[in-house]
């Protein structure tokens, strides 16, 4: 058995000694029979969450009305949720009530993708009831039972089947296709929320392009905030997935979708973007193919030069260029000044210089001064500074 799962193995241990059942489930053992890197480990059990906190020395409760509480164990967090039925739904969101109860299979058949509701015991044996174990190998994305009821009970499953084909590269069942074509308009009733989870885990999946596709064919993307109108080719065609933080992906997005700064700034408000995740993507898009300059650098900040340059260079030629980036930030490091407290004289030392009151004319003056600083036309220490303000007023005098 691999590394993670062996770690965890004592917690299964202690559920069996005290007469329950516990299972591995769900994306790690997935990632397992995919050889893939194993995320979080979920395990599975008939012992209730109560059961479950007075087991374990450490735990968390992150919902034990759904059954779920996280168990650590040497640092590591580990879900451990009842097994359950999802009987009753409430406007296609969230189950209304959860029952737990004592079958495996009967929790394995509630899980969305067939994908995902294989598990694995504490040997390494796979229970398998629903195909996923044919599915992964066949690369194939299929609900658990009829698509079009699945969906029903929950649409969000139908945006959760495409972030996994953009993660996984696989393929979505025919009958699942047509389901989602057929049920796109159930995924209104999803909160931006949840569909914002999957959007981003999809935007990052190292098959984004094909599940941005499958948006389009199956016009999923109609029900998704802001995206009615504003599809284009270049916005398909761009490996998001080869960026890393979520406001360069965001920032990528919107510039590809072609908004202006005050359409970039009401679609990820209808995203629901935290405000300081939604200022960092709408500064990146904004300096996508900038001509950088010293003030354009020293305006853009570190940060936001890098990640839009590398938008620009994934847009143009689909590949980072890392030697480009390290000879931008080597200009970066070289700015005389990094923000306009590093002048050598505020706006306080101008009103002493100019015995002037206060007003409007500070903020000229400094950015002229900032200007000429960061051109290298002026050395950043108060003496050069005053003695330049006089330069500039004599030419101006005799102007
Ligand atoms: P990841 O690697 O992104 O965590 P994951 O497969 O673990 O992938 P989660 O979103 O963490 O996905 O969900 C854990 C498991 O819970 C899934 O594998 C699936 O079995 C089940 N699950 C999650 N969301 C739903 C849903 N909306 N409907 C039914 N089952 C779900
Ligand atoms: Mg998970």
């Amino acid at each position: 058995m691999n590394e993670p799962f062996t770690h965890a193995i004592p917690i299964l241990h202690t559920l069996h000694e005290h007469g329950y059942q516990a299972y591995f489930v769900g994306g790690a053992v997935r990632d397992v029979l995919l050889g893939r890197e194993i995320g979080d480990i979920d395990i599975a059990t008939d012992a209730t969450p109560d059961v479950v906190e007075s087991l374990f020395d450490k735990t968390v409760d992150v919902g034990k009305e759904h059954g779920t509480v996280i168990v650590l164990l040497d640092g590591v967090s580990y879900e451990v949720t009842t097994f359950r039925t999802e009987s009753e739904y409430e406007d296609f969101r969230r189950p209304k009530e959860v029952a737990f109860i004592s079958s495996l299979k009967e929790d394995l058949l509630r899980r969305d993708l067939t994908i995902n509701a294989v598990a694995m015991d504490i040997h390494g044996d796979i229970i398998d009831h629903v195909g996923g174990k044919r599915d992964i190998k066949r690369r194939r994305i299929q609900t658990v039972g009829d698509p079009a009821c699945r969906f029903q009970e929950d649409s969000l499953r139908m945006m959760r089947a495409v972030r996994f084909l953009s993660q996984l590269g696989f393929e979505l069942s025919k009958e699942t296709e047509e389901a989602m074509k057929k049920d796109k308009h159930l995924l209104a009733n999803i909160s931006v929320e949840r569909k914002k989870i999957e959007m981003e885990k999809l935007l990052k999946g190292r098959y984004c392009e094909q599940a941005i596709k499958v948006l389009i064919s199956t016009k999923l993307y109609e029900e998704l905030p802001g995206l009615k109108d504003q599809l284009n080719e270049t916005f398909q065609a761009f490996p998001y997935y080869l960026l890393d933080g979520l406001d360069e992906v965001w920032g990528a997005f919107i510039h590809l979708l072609g908004l202006d700064e005050a359409e970039a700034v009401s679609f990820l408000k209808e995203w629901k973007l935290s405000t300081k995740l939604l200022k960092e993507a709408v500064a990146i898009s904004k300096y996508v193919d900038c001509d950088w300059d010293a003030e354009k650098m020293f305006e853009a900040g570190e940060h936001v030069l890098l990640s839009s340059m590398k938008i620009t260079q994934l847009k143009h030629e689909r590949r980072i260029f890392f030697d480009e980036l390290e000879a931008a930030k080597r200009s970066y490091d070289a700015l005389p000044i990094k923000q306009l407290q590093d002048l050598a004289v505020s706006g306080k030392d101008l009103m002493a210089f100019r015995q002037k009151p206060a007003g409007k004319w500070i903020a000229e003056e400094l950015a002229s001064v900032k200007k000429a600083v960061l051109q290298n036309q002026l050395e950043n220490r108060k003496e050069a500074i005053e003695e330049w303000l006089i330069a500039c007023d004599q030419r101006l005098e005799n102007d």
